[in-house]
């Protein structure tokens, strides 16, 4: 694997590359045992306990899923008054969200509680599918039961359950990051970029048919089921290796969603819809890259593909200078928008260890720099999906013409306000 250039960095290409380099979510292993205890309370002031069904859960099919009322811990999605600064909107989102062996899930739950947090998780449905009933996956384009993720073992699945409903209720979202993980990047790749929209219908249906029967193809018959209808809370998915988005839309807008967050090398811009309308495109985002004379992917492996050249473990001796890269890229993405043209940030991790666990870290420590900060929103995408909703549409091609690190001329109240309501940015 050779260095990713600045122009591939910036490019679908390289986003591609990058992930196969580290065979992207292979830290989900299957070893994880049954007495990790997945049970950390749920937060935000609820006080659900995830490991009892709620007494109004109304179970839906085997019982795996049930509907449970409106979601706990969501804020109201409220209109900008006229001039007013847009709120600066920041998604932690993570793709995989399984119950691996090395704990992620929980400790980043826990932050997210801390900080007052709401995330998106971008679910595998395979780590919901045990290993006895592999035969159960027809992924298109490849043999019955293949896949370039490893399934999960039983007890990482019973713990991949509780932590998805655990979020849940604490407000967090549950996505999708589809099935088996195919990618052309990697070596002899097979990849969902070959995916025609019929085969992400299947693959979609199988993913939602896994998380929806977890209780017949495990048998397990004590767990409660998780508290949402997973037709209704699936609006929206992240691709492996952020491939095939193209024939993906179609299927998604045909399926009802909201949004993708698939689109590689996007810009620090305000979203904008495709698929004629119907969906909103959450790109992951070009940030700037101290150290480097080039930009990055707001994603843990694209990080790490630069620093380490696709491996995932690379010179120890650099680790602390890289987690302290990473994390300055995080935080430069962060303050261009912030202080410009608040451009709502993306951030993309998997649960991992690479290079000694260090993206792991440059997350925790960009979470604790944005919080708190005035005007600072942590929120999922179904969450931004909302607020963008209530907005003006004029608001909202206003916000769109704000380029890269362009602030408003004249500032918010002019730009915003009634009386600026024909101005354009000027630079
Ligand atoms: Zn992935």
């Amino acid at each position: 694997m050779s260095h990713i250039s600045r122009r591939t960095v910036l490019s679908a290409t390289a986003a591609t590359a990058a992930l196969g380099a580290v065979a992207a979510c292979g830290s989900a292993t299957s070893t994880a045992g049954s007495g990790s205890d997945a049970r950390t309370p749920a937060g935000n002031g609820t006080s659900s306990d995830p490991g009892q069904p709620s007494a109004k859960a109304t179970p839906i099919g085997d019982g795996s899923t049930s509907d449970t009322g409106a979601q706990p811990n969501q804020p109201k999605p409220e209109k900008l008054k006229p001039g007013e600064q847009p709120p600066q909107f920041v998604v932690f989102s993570w793709d995989g969200a399984g119950a691996t062996d090395d704990n992620q899930f929980p400790r980043f739950l826990k932050l997210a509680e801390q900080y007052k947090a709401s995330m998106t998780f971008f679910l595998s449905g395979i780590y919901t599918l045990p290993k006895t009933k592999t035969d159960l996956y027809h992924p298109p384009q490849h043999s019955v039961g293949a896949s370039d993720i490893p399934y999960l073992s039983d007890g990482a699945i019973r713990n991949t359950i509780k932590l998805v409903s655990q979020a849940w209720l604490a407000g967090h979202e549950i996505g999708t990051h589809f099935n088996g993980h195919f990618c052309s990047s990697r070596p002899g790749g097979n990849g969902v970029n070959k995916w025609s929209s019929d085969d992400w219908q299947s693959e979609i249906d199988q993913a939602i048919s896994f998380v929806t029967n977890w209780k017949t193809n495990t048998g397990f018959a004590d767990l409660p089921p998780l508290p949402f209808d997973y037709k209704k809370e699936l609006i929206g998915g992240r691709t492996p290796c952020l491939e095939g988005q193209k024939t993906l839309l179609p299927t998604a807008a045909k399926m009802g969603w909201k949004y993708d967050a698939s689109s590689p090398g996007g810009l620090q811009m305000w979203p904008q819809k495709v698929q004629n309308g119907a969906l909103w495109d959450f790109p992951l985002q070009s940030i700037p890259f101290p150290g480097h004379t080039f930009q990055v992917l707001s994603m843990d492996y694209n990080i790490l593909a630069n620093q380490s050249a696709g491996s995932t473990k690379g010179d120890p001796g650099k680790y602390d200078t890289w987690r302290s890269e990473a994390a300055a890229a995080y935080q430069a993405g962060f303050d261009r928008a912030y202080t410009t043209n608040r451009a709502p940030f993306f951030v993309g991790n998997h649960f991992e260890q690479w290079n000694g666990g260090i993206y792991m870290d440059a997350v925790e420590a960009t979470l604790k720099y944005v919080a708190g900060k005035p005007d600072v929103r942590l929120v999922s995408f179904r969450q931004l999906v909302e607020w963008l909703e209530v907005q003006d549409d004029s608001t909202l091609r206003k916000l769109r013409t704000l380029n890269v690190g362009q602030a408003p001329t004249g500032g918010w109240n002019s730009f915003l306000g009634v009386q600026g309501a024909a101005a354009t940015p000027t630079s």
